[in-house]
């Protein structure tokens, strides 16, 4: 006798759902924290922020993280085994997240101007965090477009009581956008009933509406930065 039941068998077009046909609102109702990993590769410090991290077991600590293939810091992890993850806390600033979520550490040295120690060979960012995590890399799954990480713990350390930042305290408060290659994208449809100029930041997606901002883009000062990933007028697009 069949215990178990693929209920697809029934109904194949279930399975066959258009992408577009789904209601990808649903996704903002997952939670997440806010952490930055980081790694060495050919003695340099490279490091991304991910939203995705998840505890697996307790007894002998498993994580996973998801990244983009896309990231040079995939990349170093998948050659150098070993991570530290900063777990960032609420007061965090914007700009760290920035620095480490809309940049490449391919041509950015992200550890500039920041506080991060070296442990366990690692740099550690150990600004504005909860604690740390570092362990080793045991698997890694392949997911279209990401890889998931599997983590053994070997170190961690707790570095304040402070409340960690959600994902959604970062949305909501801060006004943070999420980058294109994060798992947790959903593209966003542009209004196209707006009348006024507005105009995107190529690197972050923030948009200066006219409308909104009262003063008009072209007046804004030269010195002007993107409120989210601090760029210059020069990276934005007129939409
Ligand atoms: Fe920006």
């Amino acid at each position: 006798m069949e215990v178990f039941t693929n209920i697809y068998n029934y109904n194949y077009d279930i399975i066959t759902i258009k992408e577009e046909k789904m209601d990808t609102q649903v996704f903002n109702n997952i939670s997440y924290g806010m952490y930055i990993v980081t790694t060495k590769n050919n003695n340099k410090n490279v490091g991304c922020f991910i939203n995705t991290l998840s505890q697996v077991t307790s007894k002998k600590p498993v994580i996973s993280i998801t990244l983009n293939k896309d990231n040079y810091t995939t990349k170093c992890l998948k050659e150098s085994k070993y991570c530290a993850i900063s777990i960032l806390e609420e007061k965090a600033p914007k700009e760290l997240i920035a620095k480490f979520g809309y940049f490449s550490s391919k041509d950015t040295d992200k550890f500039k101007d920041i506080q991060w120690e070296e442990i366990k060979k690692l740099p550690v960012v150990t600004e504005n965090i909860c604690g740390y995590i570092i362990g080793k890399v045991i698997n890694i799954i392949d997911v279209n477009t990401h890889n998931i990480f599997i983590i053994e713990v070997e170190t961690t350390k707790q570095i304040s009581t402070n409340t960690p930042m959600t994902y959604k305290y970062y949305h909501e408060v801060l006004k943070g956008k999420t980058s294109s290659k994060a798992p947790t994208y959903i593209e966003e449809k542009e209004e196209t009933n707006k009348t006024s100029k507005r105009y995107k930041c190529t690197i972050c997606g923030y948009i200066y509406d006219d409308e909104v901002e009262k003063i008009k883009f072209e007046d804004l000062p030269s010195d002007w930065k993107c409120p989210i990933c601090g760029v210059g007028k020069d990276k934005f697009i007129k939409i």
